[in-house]
């Protein structure tokens, strides 16, 4: 057992660095497709789940095995499916109106497929055939082999994301890797009983299929909330079912350490998650929840969770401690994150998924399945790195995101910062046009706005009119605009904006100074000056894009009300800027039709 475990840990700390390499060559363009990317992978959790649900160990266990295989299942089929509708969308400017011959090559791809699950089953069955103990033991060692190689798939899957050009094709072998585990373990001796299996797996199926088909690009950050939620729930649940069944026969302090983090970092991650992903959706307040003494209640509670679980490794028959640390981890899981604003969520969201990471190499190392441990630790890698990057790219600290209630505090500053600076000057569409005429480059600002009021097609519109006018259009893209990693990409991509248009931060603020107009659609935080020069600003630090370096700047946005910061922006009372108010959707059809007029 200590030597499994110790292999088991080798194999977590090197997964971790390899995903480590392979993730920060992601670049920020495909991060949101790497959130729904891990989560697919992640979803490896199933094998283990399909094994406590066929397995008969125990009513108790093949009901808690069966939620866990609809979970698990769900987010598999869910999180592959919205991969690859996302992935789609992203092309360079030659390839948009052409049809990629991704048809052509899925149907040989699936074809392939479907030969090397043949092949698999085949092999499984005359391994399992009715007759010595060794073909039982043939069999388990193909299913070893296959796991191996469906980890090499993973890794291959992630390492593809590194460029949009071969992002799907890497995501087809990841979900390859991951059809070859699960059929495989279909067949893992210990499973007699397939009917809790299928119908986890049909419901998982229909619920995560019609989720990655349905779900509007606009709703993905609460999708991806949801779906570590239910991966964090299926890990608590077998990790449950493992205590109870081990529990008869005696168990050691090292299954019992890694039961304990299992069902901990499941269950926080569990409640945690679903309370994001219900703030993201707007059925919870999405303001900061605060009382006096919270961050010390907090501490205490995680602390308790602790010295119970330190004590359940000496005393691991004390069942009921284990039900209370549950019942206590669910708890904590939920007041973590009530301090936190909705507009955190995206660090907050990144960083449950590196939690569920953990949940999930737990899970691995319960059932000494290394190939969970290798899909947790990337996962764990990819949440963490990209919680990072944010907290990075907004000048804050990962301890100020989950204990400084941002959004509670900002609001405040927001009031008292609410009084006028300065004139403010307005344009009309109509005035607009007649500088559109004189000019000859554009660069566009999106932001969260932009998402608010689904104007990217608006957006992408007006873009091709300028450059049918033979206007030079650039797309600047900051690392956080918007409410996710990425998330203008995707909005972008979706609108067919060819992917070579848009410009990362560092490499579009030096076409500031040249550019005409910067048009700023639904941008406020990313483009405030006082990051730059007002060192009392809580923003001061933030890089920004240096719209204010253009040589004049329109802004569409309903108000002059904050950003996300609740810091006002000294950019609407500069002299070269103008503002086009109202919703940047209506504003942009209103120019469009007054362009064409
Ligand atoms: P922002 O600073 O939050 O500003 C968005 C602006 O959009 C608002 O000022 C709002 O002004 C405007 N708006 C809202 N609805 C609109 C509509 N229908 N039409 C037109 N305008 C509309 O957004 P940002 O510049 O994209 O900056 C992102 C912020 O989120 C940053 O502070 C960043 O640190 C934070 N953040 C981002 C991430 C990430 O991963 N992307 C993660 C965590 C936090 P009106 O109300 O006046 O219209």
């Amino acid at each position: 057992m200590t030597t499994e475990l110790e292999i088991g840990l080798y194999i977590f700390i090197l997964a971790g660095f390899l995903g480590y390499h392979v993730i920060t060559r992601i670049p920020p363009l495909l991060h949101t497709p790497l959130m729904s990317a891990t989560n697919a992978i992640s979803g490896i959790s199933l094998i283990g789940s399909l094994v406590v649900a066929g397995a008969n160990y125990s009513r108790l266990s093949t009901v808690l095995g069966f939620l866990a295989v609809t979970c698990s299942s769900t987010n598999v089929v869910g999180g592959f499916l919205i991969t690859d509708r996302m992935l789609k969308m992203f092309k360079r400017k030659q390839e948009m109106g052409i049809q990629r011959r991704w048809h052509q090559l899925n149907r040989q791809q699936w074809l392939a497929i479907s030969v090397l699950i043949a092949v698999l089953l085949l092999l499984i069955f005359w391994l399992r055939r009715p007759g010595t103990a060794t073909n039982v033991a043939d069999a388990a060692t193909a299913l070893r082999y296959s796991y191996i190689v469906s980890a090499v798939l993973f890794i291959l899957g992630l390492k593809g994301l590194s460029s949009p050009k071969y992002a799907r094709r890497g995501m087809f072998l990841a979900a390859f890797g991951m059809v070859m585990a699960i059929v495989g373990t279909l067949f893992h001796p210990e499973i007699v009983n397939y009917r809790w299996i299928t119908i986890g797996l049909a419901i998982g199926s229909i619920v995560g299929g019609s989720m990655g088909l349905r779900i509007p690009m606009t709703a993905v950050p609460q999708r991806t909330a949801l779906s570590h939620s239910l991966g964090a729930l299926a890990a608590s649940l077998i990790g449950i079912s493992e205590y109870v069944r081990h529990l008869a026969v005696g168990l050691d302090s090292v299954k019992m350490t890694t039961i304990g983090l299992e069902v901990v970092i499941g269950s926080l991650t569990f409640t945690g998650s679903l309370m994001a992903a219900g703030k993201l959706q707007g059925l919870l307040p999405g303001a900061p929840i605060t009382y006096r003494g919270q961050n010390i209640f907090n501490i205490t509670l995680l602390a308790t969770v602790i010295a119970t679980l330190i004590y359940l490794v000496f005393v691991p028959s004390a069942s009921t401690l284990f039900f209370i640390i549950v019942g206590l981890a669910l708890l904590f899981g939920f007041l973590l994150v009530i301090p936190i604003g909705a507009a955190d969520m995206p660090v907050v969201i990144a960083l449950l998924n590196s939690y569920g990471g953990l949940a999930d190499a737990s899970m691995g190392f319960v059932l000494m399945n290394k190939i969970q441990i290798i899909t947790g630790s990337l996962d764990g890698t990819s949440g963490f790195l990209l919680s990072l990057l944010m907290c990075r790219a907004m000048n804050r600290s990962a301890i100020n995101v989950l204990f400084g209630a941002f959004g509670k505090v900002q609001e405040e500053e927001a009031g008292a910062a609410g009084e006028a600076k300065g004139t403010v000057r307005s344009i009309t569409p109509e005035e607009l046009t007649v500088l559109v005429d004189s000019i000859r480059s554009v660069i566009i600002v999106p932001g969260y706005g932009m998402a608010v009021a689904q104007a990217q097609h608006g957006v992408s519109e007006l873009a091709k009119l300028l450059s049918a006018r033979g206007i030079d259009v650039k797309y600047a893209i900051h690392p956080v605009a918007g409410r996710m990693p990425g998330h203008m990409n995707v909005l972008l991509a979706e609108a067919n904006v060819p992917y070579d248009q848009l410009y990362t931060m560092e490499q579009i603020n030096p076409y500031f100074p040249e550019a005409d107009i910067a048009l700023v659609v639904g941008a406020n935080d990313v483009t405030n000056p006082a990051a730059k020069n007002n060192k009392s600003s809580p923003l001061y630090g933030m890089p920004i894009l240096e719209v204010d370096r253009a040589k004049s700047i329109i802004v569409l946005k309903r108000s002059l009300r904050p950003g996300f910061a609740g810091v006002d922006n000294e950019l609407y009372y500069d002299p070269k800027c103008m503002m086009l108010f109202g919703d940047a959707k209506e504003s942009l059809n209103q120019l469009f039709a007054a362009l064409k007029s």
